[in-house]
């Protein structure tokens, strides 16, 4: 039996491309997974996401991932508001509130590098998955009846991998999106965000596992984000014209950080990396059968942890609808839906989110300021606001929304 016509191609193993296998193989899709990183080196990447909200959870419940990541994570229910002008906590929403609405009333910290590893691990023990790792993608072809991959493995050999669909999860330099012609729109912050990974107890100080801390002069955020051992990361903004090799010397690391929080003794700062922050959304999310997801798809400041998050959501309903297609059971255009589904969530929940926090943190004008900090302290104190506004932060409404998109 030729297996090749119905399979789907799937560029890129990263959370969103290996959930996207995982999904499909268990329902019966042949996949080929492509991914250009190698056994050697596939656990070498820098470290990105970290927060995987309930919503999340409940899809990595399903392909059987979540049981591997939760004794590798840490469980947070709670997440706080601070003002550092006045050193105060100015609200504490408890996921508590969401019991009724998940099963999984918390977020679970765990990197996405353990994601990968563990959904690896189970994309490479599946029958149906043909794994193709040090393989680069390099471009496609596509006709009315399939698609055609070309590829390069660590060789330099060549290959054409035919297939039903191809699927772009190859991250935001998506060849795929740029051979399509689709253009990326949005726009990236001048400024770029410090990232300090540091071994310290921060819980000591009042702080919870995610804090989202204003400030008009250096807002930031501040994680627990792994551990044990206890490893948590401070973000920070920085001025568009500073040096990086200035901003990472190990006494300005230091001295930002007794700035934050002086504690009068040395951190034991484990890493750091600066990275630059885009607002984008691709104008279509599918050329014919080739179809964009998660950051080839979408990218966006991680203040909300909704990057990844929003990804494997596209993941998901992705797998649905190419299950239906191949089955038989949905025509084609379910995939035009799957566009207008995830690019509003995109636009009007991750974008316009992420944005909005970002702003609040940053608001320099005392009077917004205060109106912000009343509002976020109402909507903590009042138990539907409350359940509304976690509703939101959760990604469970951007999920709800999509499905009343016919
Ligand atoms: C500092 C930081 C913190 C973040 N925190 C969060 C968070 O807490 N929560 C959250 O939801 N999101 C967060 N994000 C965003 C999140 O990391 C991304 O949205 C997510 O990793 C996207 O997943 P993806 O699978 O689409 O792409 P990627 O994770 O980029 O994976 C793409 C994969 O494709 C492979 N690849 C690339 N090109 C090719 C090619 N040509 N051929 C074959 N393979 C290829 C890559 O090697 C990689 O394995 C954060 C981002 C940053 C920068």
């Amino acid at each position: 039996m030729d297996t090749s016509s119905n399979r789907v191609i799937v560029a890129g193993a990263g959370p969103v491309g290996l959930c996207l296998s995982l999904a499909l193989a268990q329902a019966g899709v042949r996949v080929c997974l492509v991914e250009a990183l190698g056994a050697d080196n596939f656990l070498e990447q820098v470290p990105r996401a970290g927060t995987n909200h309930p919503a999340t959870l409940e899809l990595f419940e399903r392909i059987g991932l979540y049981q591997k990541l939760e004794p590798r994570g840490i469980v947070a229910p709670l997440f706080h508001y601070w003002d550092r002008r006045e050193n105060e906590l100015i609200a504490e929403f408890d996921h508590a509130h969401l019991k009724d609405d998940t099963r999984f009333p918390y977020v679970l910290q765990c990197e996405r590098i353990k994601i990968v590893e563990e959904a690896l691990a189970l994309a490479k023990a599946h029958p149906d998955i043909e794994l193709r790792l040090a393989t680069t993608f390099t471009g496609f072809t596509q006709g009315a009846d399939g698609v055609t991959a070309q590829v390069t493995d660590s060789a330099g050999e060549t290959e054409s991998l035919p297939g039903s669909y191809l699927v772009s999860a190859e991250g935001a330099r998506s060849i795929v999106r740029k051979e399509l012609g689709i253009e990326f729109e949005g726009f990236t912050y001048p400024d770029r965000t410090l990232n300090i990974e540091v071994a310290y107890n921060f819980r000591r100080h009042g702080y919870t596992e995610r804090n989202y801390i204003s400030d008009p002069e250096e807002w930031s955020n501040l994680f627990h984000w792994k551990g044990p051992p206890d490893r948590w990361r401070v973000h920070f903004p920085t001025a568009p014209e500073e040096d990086e090799a200035a901003l990472t010397r190990p006494d300005a690391l230091q001295a930002r950080l007794q700035r934050f929080l002086p504690t009068g003794q040395d951190f034991d700062i484990v890493g750091s990396n600066l990275y630059v922050v885009h607002q984008r959304v691709a104008t279509k999310f599918r050329g014919g059968r080739a179809i964009l997801a998660g950051d080839s798809a979408h990218v966006n400041s991680p203040i909300g942890a909704m990057g990844m998050n929003s990804g494997v959501h596209d993941a998901f309903n992705l797998a649905d609808k190419l299950i239906k297609i191949l089955r038989g059971e949905a025509a084609e255009d379910v995939l035009d839906r799957y566009e207008r589904q995830r690019r509003h969530v995109a636009l009007q929940h991750t974008q316009a989110q992420t944005i909005r926090n970002k702003r609040l943190l940053a608001e320099k004008d005392p009077a917004v300021r205060k109106k912000n900090h009343d509002e976020l302290r109402r909507t903590a104190e009042d138990p539907a606001l409350a359940r509304a506004f976690l509703l939101r932060t959760s990604l469970i409404e951007s999920l709800r929304e999509a499905e009343r998109i016919a």
